[in-house]
């Protein structure tokens, strides 16, 4: 199927050549053809399977173009919003249709101007909400789109969604996308909605399949040492660290600067024009390496980052989604590296579990020694180790003890030992045995533990976390019962 097949207007179908667009994604072609007949859509698909284009292009098409908003999207952070609009831009402007932002964080004034030339309002609940209670805006849009619903309920704006509801009584459809549907969006569909219909997508898509991912054993201190060692190591493309709050982001991009890293950070305490300006300079390539924050990450989208880097596990599941939602975008490869402390093994399967990721275990890498460093290494330990007594009568009855073995060989054997430990001492994290002990002593004690809801499978060994039973829903994706219902 390509995109003809939806027999849009030539302006469209040539906006849509020109971004590159050539077979539709499968949320797009289940979800185009019901929103163009005017259903009430709910769509599900992961992150990175272009469920933005799946209601951009046929409300698009059906827009009328005439001056008044005809359009309105709710999407849940100021990124995502810049986000959308621009979509709306590259598939609209031949059409004369221009689209404009609402967010908290900036003046009024210049937004309420904005609003009035387009025909396109993306815009973030909160800043949406005071607009319209204070009647500083007046739309009444024909179509209304929430867009990553799940985020938005899980940020807390549910109440904000059904207050700005009540002023869009005069709409002819409403859709929403969303990559999961747990009870509450799907509630808040049927109490905003009429007869909705419910789209769903197959687990394969644009994303998790194309990203490798890979969990690193360390202790606490180590942490920064191995984000250096694993950026240092392999690829030299884009990547993308993420932290847990503003404060850290802000001392690893300093640590990582100061290793002469190109590198810019990125959080939700900044304003929205160094939020861009940020950006912008990541997406030419000005930096090589973005830290940021989940919030300030979500929608970020760059072509080319090679790979996303967890400095610390997200709080929730989902982020870990979202999160490497980042790499392996449209057609590309991806990898997704997780550092994780003995301590948060728990959480590293609570995310297997509750995305049905697998993580396969990585060893940092060790740094490379030169050759030349070697013998400087080697020449100390001559200079300092004075052979004693008992150690030359070892070597003596070693060696009438052991014909095969001459004073060569074995000298050699020793040396090869020698130059092998130079590259071990630089060596950070945990190996593929100490992480099978501790996977193995989790299995025995931490059955008690509450996070574990299996008992009783000792002593197995496990390349990757062991994962408890899951539910399998159709053929899709898989999550655990309780925070999935049919
Ligand atoms: P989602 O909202 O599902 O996370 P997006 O709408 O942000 O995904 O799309 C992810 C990326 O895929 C964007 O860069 C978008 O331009 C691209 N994309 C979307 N649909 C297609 C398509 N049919 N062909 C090629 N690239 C696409
Ligand atoms: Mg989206």
């Amino acid at each position: 199927m390509t995109f003809q097949h939806f027999q849009f207007k030539p302006k469209l179908s040539f906006a849509i050549k020109r971004a590159g667009f050539q077979v539709p994604s499968p949320i797009q072609a289940k979800a185009i053809p019901p929103i163009l007949e005017g259903r009430n859509v709910v769509g599900q698909a992961h992150t990175g399977t272009g469920k933005t284009a799946a209601f951009a292009l046929p409300l698009l098409e059906k827009m009328s173009g005439d001056k008044a908003v005809e359009t309105l999207v709710i999407v849940p952070t100021r990124e995502l919003a810049t986000q959308v609009s621009d979509e709306f831009y590259k598939f609209g402007r031949h059409l004369g249709i221009r689209s404009a932002t609402i967010y908290g964080g900036v003046s009024y004034r210049s937004q309420i101007e904005r609003t009035k030339s387009a025909q396109v309002i993306v815009a973030t609940p909160g800043r949406l909400l005071d607009l319209l209670t204070g009647e500083k805006i007046h739309i009444q849009p024909r179509f209304v789109v929430l867009d990553e619903a799940d985020e938005m309920l899980s940020m807390g704006f549910i109440e904000d969604i059904r207050n700005i509801f009540r002023f869009l009584e005069k709409r002819e459809q409403t859709l929403m996308f969303s990559a999961t549907i747990p009870e509450v969006v799907r509630e808040l569909a049927h109490t905003l909605m009429e007869d909705p219909l419910y789209i769903r997508t197959e687990r394969e898509s644009l994303t998790t399949k194309q990203v490798k991912q890979f969990y690193y054993l360390v202790e606490e201190h180590e942490r920064d040492r191995a984000l250096i060692r694993l950026l240092e190591t392999s690829s030299s493309g884009k990547s993308i660290v993420f932290c847990r709050t503003k404060k850290e982001t802000e001392r690893v991009a300093d640590v990582l600067s100061g290793q002469g890293f190109s590198v810019v950070a990125l959080h939700g305490d900044m304003d929205q024009y160094e939020r861009t300006q940020i950006m912008k300079h990541f997406r030419r390539g000005g930096a090589r390496i973005l830290v940021a924050t989940d919030v300030a990450a979500r929608g970020i989208d760059v072509r080319g980052v090679e790979r996303v880097i967890n400095y610390h596990i997200p709080f929730d599941p989902e982020s870990y989604v979202h999160r490497i939602g980042r790499t392996g975008r449209a057609q590309n490869k991806g990898v997704a590296m997780t550092l994780v402390t003995p301590h948060e093994f728990v959480e590293l399967q609570r995310i297997q579990e509750l995305t049905g990721s697998q993580l396969r275990f990585e060893r940092i890498p060790r740094r490379r020694i030169s050759g030349k460093e070697k013998v400087h290494q080697l020449r100390e330990v001559l200079n300092t180790e004075k052979p004693t007594r008992e150690t030359r009568h070892f070597l003596d009855t070693f060696l009438s003890k052991h014909p095969r073995f001459t004073r060569e060989e074995l000298l050699l054997r020793l040396l090869e030992k020698t130059l092998r430990s130079f590259e071990e001492e630089g060596a950070i994290g945990k190996t593929f045995e100490e992480m099978k002990k501790l996977s193995q002593s989790y299995e025995e004690e931490g059955s008690s533990a509450q996070a574990r809801p299996q008992r009783g499978r000792r002593g197995r060994h496990h390349d990757s976390i062991p994962k408890p039973k899951l539910t399998k829903i159709g053929s899709s994706r898989i999550v655990p019962r309780k925070i999935f219902r049919k």
